[in-house]
């Protein structure tokens, strides 16, 4: 069925704030975003380069929860993490406690490339950046009116105020039937300083393999506790189950108003379900299926 494309900006309780100019905003920015990941694709780019650049660009993009425009911990500054994983050869990176690296998904790629790790945190990976050349910034240039207005209001109501999302994901079928998968985060609102979430973590938050790619967003502790990246490829291996079926089957056997997630299989098909109000969304194929969404319709 040829190749396909499917991103996400963070699912969560995102009606109850959006006004009309940053949903005006999102909608003029999903399909540019989608479309970098599409570019590639059709020029023949493998899957694992066009997550990597799709998730850069929506790190890039302040609109969303990951990169610049993250959000801050309890104690006021940005922990990022991210991951990726490969489909094709089961190779995997992740970062997570950055502090300085501009665009954590290239980290994790690059720990993917260059390492026999899987995972680096905090200092070592900070170090890994440097000697590698990756691009640094100051914590505080990640940092946003946006966010810092979030930080106060959770702060002065912790116990009423929803984790705010936003995080950012890519899944990708190339022309090959290659898949790829990678996520990108700030993590949530107001953290415990050192507190990791999904989108760090393989199995939970991003899983591919020779047959689908998963990236999530939503309640990462949710995430970590059902493993739900790999349970959606698990089923359609074990199960036989299609890519819709087993990731509706995922995000509905979790705790109501978890998240989403997106996934691809290696024939292109695409299945972006959620449970809370609403998931930031674009995709589209080779068979011409294309579009954003971000509430349920
Ligand atoms: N899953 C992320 C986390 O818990 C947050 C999100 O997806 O918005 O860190």
């Amino acid at each position: 069925m040829g190749w396909a494309i499917a991103i996400h900006g963070g699912a969560g309780a995102i009606l109850e704030s959006l006004t009309d100019s940053h949903r005006a905003a999102v909608e003029e920015a999903l399909p540019k975003l989608t479309e970098v990941g599409a570019a590639m694709l059709k020029a023949g780019a493998c899957a694992l380069d066009v997550v990597e650049q799709a998730t850069v660009a929506l790190e890039e993009c302040e609109l969303f929860q990951a990169g610049r425009g993250s959000v801050l911990s309890a104690a006021g500054t940005h922990e990022l993490e991210a991951s990726i994983m490969d489909g094709l050869t089961g190779s995997a990176g992740a970062a997570c406690g950055l502090r300085t690296v501009r665009n954590p998904v290239c980290l994790a790629r690059q720990i993917l490339e260059r390492t026999t790790h899987v995972f680096i945190a905090g200092r070592g990976a900070e170090d890994l950046a440097k000697a590698w050349d990756l691009e640094r910034v100051p914590n505080e240039w990640f940092t946003t009116d946006r966010r810092l207005n979030q930080l106060r209001r959770h702060l002065a109501t912790p116990e009423r105020s929803r984790p705010y999302p936003e995080t950012v994901g890519a899944v990708a079928c190339d022309m090959e039937g290659r898949v790829a998968a990678a996520t990108s985060t700030g993590g949530t609102t107001g953290k415990l300083p050192g507190r990791i979430g999904d989108a760090p973590l393989i199995n939970a938050g991003t899983w591919a393999d020779e047959r689908v790619a998963v990236s999530c967003t939503g309640i990462g502790e949710n995430f970590v506790r059902a493993g739900t990246a790999r349970m959606v490829a698990a089923r359609v291996e074990l199960l036989g189950e299609s890519i819709e079926q087993a990731s509706v089957a995922c995000v509905q056997s979790m705790p109501p108003e978890s998240g989403g997630l997106i996934a691809v299989d290696c024939h292109g098909n695409v299945s972006l379900p959620f449970t809370s109000q609403g998931m930031y969304r674009g995709w589209e194929t080779q068979a011409g299926t294309r579009g954003i969404g971000i509430g349920a319709i």
